[in-house]
This record gives C-alpha cells, sequence and structure tokens, in this order.
C-alpha cells in the first residue's frame, strides 16, 4: 500500500520529539527536559475568559482573519515593542499554521529558503513540501550567523531569508548587526525575510533585536503558545505587507479556516493585560544556575532566550550514545542531530521545575565525567 502514498510523505521521518513523549508514557519518575513548552498552567483568568466564550456563544467560525480586536490588539503590542505598525496582520492556528502558509504562499518548487543550522525542525519539512532548495546558514558556536557566508548563500532564486530569534533549539538571540545582515541580503535580492518570534516574551538580557520596520518585505510570526502556557489552544499570527497576508488569508480561507474562536476571544480579552514576567524571570534564575552549575565540558552558550540550551556533547561522545545514557538515569534529551547537520550538540529544555532542574544538572555532570 506504501507505494501509493504521495512521495512527499513516503519518507517523512517522525518527529524525535514525538518519540521522547512514548518514552516518558514508560517511565516512573522521568526528569523531562525534553519539552517545547513552559512548565506552568495558563493563568486563571484566561481559563475563566475561554470557558465564559463558550458558554456565551463563541463556537462558530470567527471571520478568516480572526477577531478584529483581537488584531488590533497584536497590532498595538508590536508598535510598543517595536515602534513599527506592520502593514497587515491576521490570526493564524499557532505559529505553525502562519509557517505552513507563508511557505506556501511564497514558495515555488525550486525557489531557494535559506535556514539556520540548528534550527526547529519544522522549517526544513514544510519548506521540502513545497519543493524549495533548502540552504543552511551556520550559527554555530555561538548562536549568531556569519555575514560574509549569508551574502554567499543568497543569490537571484532566494525567495526566503527565514530567521528565529530568540531559537529553538539554542535559546540564541540574535544581535541587532546579525538582523541587519540577514534583511540585508534579502533586501540586494528582493528576497522576504520571514522571522519567527514565538519566543519574543523570553528575552533574558535587553530588549529583542527585530526586522519589524526594517524592510517592506519581512513577514513577522508570533504567537501565544509559549508566553502564556497555551499550546493546545493553537493560537498565532501573522504581520506583514497586505498582499502577501491577502494571499496567505485565502489559503487559510481554504484550510485552517480560522483559529478557533473562544480562544481567539479570550485571548483579545485578557492576555495582553496580564503580567507574565515573574514566569520570565523565574527562567532567566534558571539560566543562569543552568550555566554555573553546568560541567565546562559542555562548552554552553549561554542561552539568551526561550528556555532552550544546545550544549556540546562531552568528550568523543555520539548524541544516541550520550542521549541514550541519559535516558538511563531518567533524564530525557533531545540529541542535537534532530535539528541540525550536525551531531555535536544536544538539546535541553530548562522549563521544568527547580528540583528537576538540580536533578537533571547532577546527572549531566556525571554523564560529563564518563564520556571525557
Ligand atoms: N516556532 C518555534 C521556534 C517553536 O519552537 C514552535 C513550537 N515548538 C513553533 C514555532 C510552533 O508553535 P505553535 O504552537 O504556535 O504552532
Amino acid at each position: 500500500m506504501k507505494d501509493r502514498l504521495a512521495a512527499r510523505v513516503r519518507d517523512l521521518q517522525p518527529s524525535g520529539i514525538r518519540r521522547a513523549f512514548e518514552l516518558i508514557a514508560t517511565m516512573d519518575d522521568p526528569i523531562n527536559m525534553s519539552i517545547g513548552q513552559a512548565h506552568y498552567d495558563p493563568p486563571p483568568e484566561l481559563i475563566e475568559a475561554a470557558c465564559r466564550a463558550m458558554r456565551g456563544g463563541a463556537n462558530r467560525y470567527t471571520v478568516t482573519q480572526g477577531l478584529p480586536e483581537l488584531n488590533e490588539r497584536i497590532l498595538a503590542a508590536l508598535v510598543e515593542r517595536s515602534g513599527h505598525r506592520p502593514d497587515a496582520c491576521f490570526v493564524t492556528s499557532g505559529v505553525s499554521g502562519g509557517l505552513m502558509l507563508s511557505f506556501l504562499a511564497l514558495l515555488d518548487p525550486g525557489d531557494v529558503i535559506l535556514l539556520p543550522d540548528p534550527n526547529f525542525m519544522m522549517y526544513r519539512v514544510l519548506a521540502e513540501l513545497c519543493g524549495a532548495e533548502v540552504r543552511y546558514y551556520d550559527l554555530y558556536p555561538h548562536w549568531q550567523p556569519d555575514p560574509a557566508q549569508i551574502d554567499e548563500l543568497v543569490d537571484e532564486r532566494t525567495k526566503i531569508v527565514f530567521m528565529n530569534s530568540p531559537s529553538n533549539p539554542t535559546g540564541g538571540v540574535l544581535s541587532q548587526a546579525a538582523v541587519d545582515a540577514l534583511v540585508r541580503a534579502a533586501e540586494r535580492v528582493g528576497a522576504f525575510v520571514v522571522a519567527d518570534e514565538i519566543y519574543d516574551a523570553f528575552v533574558f538580557d535587553g530588549s529583542l533585536p527585530s526586522p519589524l520596520g526594517a524592510y517592506d518585505r519581512v513577514i513577522q510570526l508570533g504567537g501565544f503558545s509559549k508566553t502564556y502556557g497555551i499550546p493546545g489552544w493553537r493560537m498565532g499570527y501573522a504581520t506583514g505587507p497586505a498582499a502577501i497576508l491577502d494571499r496567505m488569508q485565502t489559503l487559510q480561507q481554504f484550510s485552517f479556516v480560522c483559529a478557533p474562536a473562544p480562544f481567539q476571544v479570550a485571548v483579545a480579552e485578557v492576555a495582553f493585560g496580564l503580567d507574565m514576567s515573574e514566569h520570565v524571570r523565574d527562567y532567566r534564575a534558571k539560566r543562569d544556575r543552568l550555566v554555573a552549575e553546568l560541567d565546562p565540558a559542555f562548552r554552553l552558550t549561554p542561552p539568551g532566550g526561550a528556555f532552550y540550551a544546545f550544549p556540546g556533547l562531552p568528550g568523543r561522545a555520539t548524541g544516541k550514545d550520550f542521549v541514550e545514557a541519559a535516558l538511563a538515569e531518567q533524564l530525557i534529551l533531545v540529541p542535537g542531530s534532530g535539528f541540525s547537520r550536525r551531531d555535536t550538540h544536544f538539546r535541553l529544555s530548562f522549563a521544568v521545575s527547580d528540583e528537576d532542574l538540580g536533578r537533571g544538572i547532577s546527572v549531566l555532570n556525571r554523564l560529563a565525567e564518563q564520556f571525557t
């Protein structure tokens, strides 16, 4: 039967992270540092607002672009953060929805997209579904690109120069110079900049350099999953030039239809008034502890944002050996090869309790001795 499948899915590999989910179910008291979501519950006000919205009848489709008051609040928040008001905005089914729609709207077979290496694996899969050619710019070892390499990679076939800051899996925050270099390279050939800023709330040192307002071909994707602990709500947004967003919305009409109605109401009503800074401070403290206590054998570049670190594998360990040795000690990690062409690092999420962070660091430091 397999030969009847479309070529695009025949050899599609499941995400390494899903495999971790299956393993966890079989373990007693795992230290789960593999998870890509906040470890706190959503604010109760947000849950109450969603329940109220459902009881109040917000259970039908909304307009494709999402509730006008929600779009207005998103734009106002972006103006406050960046001083720039994007041309257009619409609500997507998570940032995943925005990624799919922007790639479908921009990439023809044979077009080139520049992705960072390492990166969140969804980008490559979606780009390849569109038939695009993927080229990688290197972020190792300090999670900043080399402008000369970007210039070499960009040519007339380049349609998208992609950036993700703060980054999954590295926690890296692109410097202003790095953002400028990526934007200038795109501008030189008329390519689009697509920027995934889903972790914009989790920036630990200063403000977030962003391409917003730097160029008229910037599509910026943002979301609510991470900040408010609501990844299951599937709430995100896209901003950018009206002519492109109009095409993305038309695709949304024929695919996702709209983001979930009651959650749109709840997010519009409540989310923008909530102060999540206590959680961000907590993750900054967890980052600081990790940087202070992790054995130097891991060659950790301190993450500037998100809730991930991407330490180097100690000694001559392969990702598979190291992650399996950690598993034997109940610690769940993701090998870096799931995010990269290299097998030299691993991802850990510090969106865990302080107790689990301490247990995880102890296991890692024991493993460092074993592998070096
Ligand atoms: N972009 C990045 C960098 C992510 O880490 C994730 C979630 N892991 C997403 C996008 C997708 O998020 P959403 O829940 O908004 O679809």
